[in-house]
């Protein structure tokens, strides 16, 4: 396993890899890896000749005041497993060689072009983090432009980040395949995330209510329940019993535009909810 942290470098390996006709799998991360990233690994080393594991903790899809500072980055830990897994090469770029000097300037008149990501970008955790969906945009085009993939792996856990970076390809013209994967939960049904490291004992099991509301929703729509304020109801019953848990949107919308739906009958529906448990900010969505 090789790793690298100079981006010409990982896209002359890129290129020759696929100037011998090897198909190549990017597995884009912010590293802290868990069993989630582990199956986004998996599926790409069953379907691809050469992976590359991003590991890059991203400062431009951060907020002011959000963790990006404090955010875990157990490198040796992450090599590791990465190792492990067979993972060809880790690409682990500094945040100097990704943005200059210039890194933080967001601002319209600033030096650097950013990728906007639209009208989805705006609502939901666009809304709840300004400014984040146009960094995940920005970084993850930076990214496929230098791993050069021809398949890249994205989990369902972060279901509007999947959304985005779908239409980002789409409408771009990458030319490369974006494969979700589902989401991986610990046995009580939490999603796993790098940040469940960040929760105390009592937050750690208050948060399993995100799942719980949201399979609420799940098993009535399963029960023939086609009323959208009912599902939504029911969501807010379960989360309401846990005083440790604020919750900031908990919604059903469309699969694909995730526009609030008003009803079930209009196509394929998800819900979705975001909550602060003490200081971490957690997120999690069900198929309905
Ligand atoms: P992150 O390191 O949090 O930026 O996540 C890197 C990739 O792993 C993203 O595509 C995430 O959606 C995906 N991912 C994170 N947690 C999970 C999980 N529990 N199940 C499946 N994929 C996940």
């Amino acid at each position: 396993m090789k790793l690298l942290e100079n981006p010409e470098a990982m896209r002359n390996l890129s290129e020759n890899w696929r100037s011998e006709g090897l198909v190549v799998g990017l597995v884009p991360t912010m590293g802290a890896l868990h069993e989630g990233h582990l199956s986004l690994i998996r599926r790409a080393r069953a379907a691809c000749d050469r992976v590359v594991v991003s590991i890059f903790v991203n400062p431009t899809q951060f907020g002011r005041g959000e963790d990006f500072e404090t955010y875990s980055r157990p490198f040796e830990r992450d090599s590791a497993l990465l190792r492990e897994e067979g993972c060809d090469v880790i690409f682990a770029p500094t945040v100097e060689t990704m943005y200059g000097g210039s890194s933080l300037d967001l601002s319209p008149s600033g030096e650097r072009v950013y990728v906007e990501a639209g009208g989805l970008g705006e609502i939901w955790e666009g809304e709840a983090r300004p400014g984040h969906m146009r960094g995940v945009a920005t970084v993850v085009t930076m990214l496929l432009n230098i791993a050069r993939p021809h398949r890249a792996y994205f989990g369902e856990k972060d279901y509007q980040q999947l959304k985005v970076i779908e239409r980002l390809v789409r409408n771009l013209f990458f030319g490369i395949e974006i494969v979700p994967c589902p989401t991986v939960r610990e046995p009580d049904g939490l999603a796993m995330s790098s940040r469940n490291v960040n929760l105390s004992p009592e937050e750690r099991r208050a948060a399993t209510v995100l799942q719980r509301a949201l399979s609420a929703a799940a098993n009535l729509k399963q029960q023939g329940e086609s009323s959208v304020a009912d599902l939504v109801a029911a969501m807010r019953e379960v989360y309401d019993t846990e005083p440790l848990v604020s919750v900031q949107y908990a919604a059903v919308v469309n699969a694909d535009t995730l526009a609030p739906l008003n009803s079930l009958e209009g196509g394929p529906a998800r819900a979705i909810i975001a909550a602060r448990v003490g200081e971490t900010r957690l997120i999690d969505n069900i198929k309905l």
